[in-house]
């Protein structure tokens, strides 16, 4: 006998024709993840997938913990392999089961069988129900309840035979590294983050910007967006972060444009820079935290006229969420602690008492002209940008 774990997918198994792509992609994730903790085989077969390890004296739940964090799992549990045998094996592979796995045997259960081997004289209700009856001779105190068990067990029979009862839940989603590459928009804040596991939720490869604005903006205020994208990382896989000097724009902005249009003028040259670093390292959207109206400058009308500054498309995954969602998925994700940290953010120090709220495309086009010289100002800032390699806490630097 020996220990394994077994991975339910659920979205990934209905992708018709790209469904050999999804399944690689998740078991090059899942071991991925587990390189670190250990020397780890993830196969294929029949609709699931199975995590052998070779290390000596595995935690259980630090292997399921681990697992549970890739996109694209429905279940994933504890699950005793046997050697294929014949029935009267069988009957003593779940006894053993039974006898090692449940510390009290007065539980009320249900036996489900599942063939993918059909060499034995029985189908599946007639050694379901057979088992069960071996159970009960073994241990008197057990009941079948074929409704409303307390214990599911579950038999498999494959090339092996499998035994588990207990699933732990997935975050469901797709493998990361299915839909493509986006980049997002991080700053030091609560939504960002929150927006950069939702995204990678749905199967998205990510890369990150941070506009920094040293002297406005301190060391501490980056360190911050390092150690949020780290955090994140644990989801979303690793990641490049490009930190762009910011600093000269935006004094260039409040020198020469209108105070109350600042900030839209501001992020929609953030957005212009993102678009171009995203277009050079092979993304194909922009990723954002915001939602609406959370503050003047995301009314409907202030995030039209920051997309009306680039083509690609701008992904806001938070856009009808309230804040006190989005809190409660960051602190799920262990971001929220760091989020909350009080360091300025470039976009509290220039902004203005009484921003506009229904910007007029025309007018903030008309206010930009003032802004000569600066294709150079962005193409210097994304030249001088500092790109950091962020990993996972978990995964050592390979
Ligand atoms: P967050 O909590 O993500 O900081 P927020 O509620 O503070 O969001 P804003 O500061 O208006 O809202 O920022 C809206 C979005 O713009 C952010 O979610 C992020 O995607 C992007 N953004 C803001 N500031 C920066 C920055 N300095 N660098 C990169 N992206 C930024
Ligand atoms: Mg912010």
């Amino acid at each position: 006998m020996r220990t394994a774990f077994l991975v339910k997918y659920g979205e990934i198994a209905i992708k018709g024709k790209n469904r050999n792509m999804f399944i690689n992609q998740l078991r090059d994730r899942i071991q991925w993840k587990l390189n670190k903790i250990g020397d780890f085989t993830v196969s294929k077969d029949q609709g699931r997938l199975f995590v052998e390890c070779q290390s000596e004296n595995i935690d259980s739940e630090q292997i399921i913990g681990a697992i549970q964090k890739v996109f694209g799992i429905l279940y994933v549990g504890e699950v005793k392999v046997y050697d294929k045998g014949d029935y009267a094996e069988l009957a003593g592979h779940i006894k053993e089961y039974v006898r090692h796995n449940f510390e009290r045997k007065d539980f009320t259960f249900k036996i489900e069988v599942k063939r993918a081997d059909k060499s034995f004289p029985y189908n599946s209700m007639e050694i379901a129900s057979k088992l069960g009856a071996e159970l009960l001779a073994e241990f008197p105190e057990l009941k079948v309840d074929v409704h409303q068990p307390q214990e599911k067990i579950y038999v498999e029979l494959r090339a092996n035979t499998y035994i588990y009862s207990k699933m732990s839940e997935g975050l469901g989603g797709l493998p990361i590294g299915c839909s493509g590459k986006a980049t997002l928009m991080l700053s030091g804040g609560i939504d960002s983050p929150v927006a950069a596991y939702m995204i990678a939720k749905r199967g998205v490869e990510l890369n990150a910007v941070y506009f920094h604005s040293p002297p406005y903006t301190s060391e501490r205020a980056k360190d911050k967006v390092v150690e949020l994208a780290r955090i994140f990382s644990d989801y979303t896989g690793r990641l490049k972060l490009y930190v762009v000097p910011f600093t000269d724009i935006q004094l260039d902005i409040y020198e020469k444009c209108p105070h109350e249009e600042l900030t839209i003028i501001m992020r929609r040259i953030m957005m212009i820079i993102t678009e171009k670093i995203a277009e050079q390292t092979g993304s194909i959207a922009i990723v954002t935290g915001e939602s609406i109206g959370q503050v003047a400058s995301q009314t409907i009308q202030s995030l039209n006229a920051t997309n009306a500054a680039v083509k690609l498309p701008v992904f806001r995954p938070l856009v009808a969420f309230d804040k006190s969602d989005i809190i409660k998925i960051a602190e799920k994700i262990g971001t929220f602690e760091t989020s909350i940290l009080p360091y300025e953010d470039c976009c509290t120090i220039f902004v203005a008492k009484h921003p506009v709220t229904k910007p007029i495309l025309e007018k903030i086009e008309q206010s930009e002209k003032n802004l000569d010289g600066m294709e150079e100002k962005i193409a210097k800032a994304i030249a001088e940008a500092e790109v950091i390699s962020i990993y996972p806490k978990s995964e050592a630097e390979k």
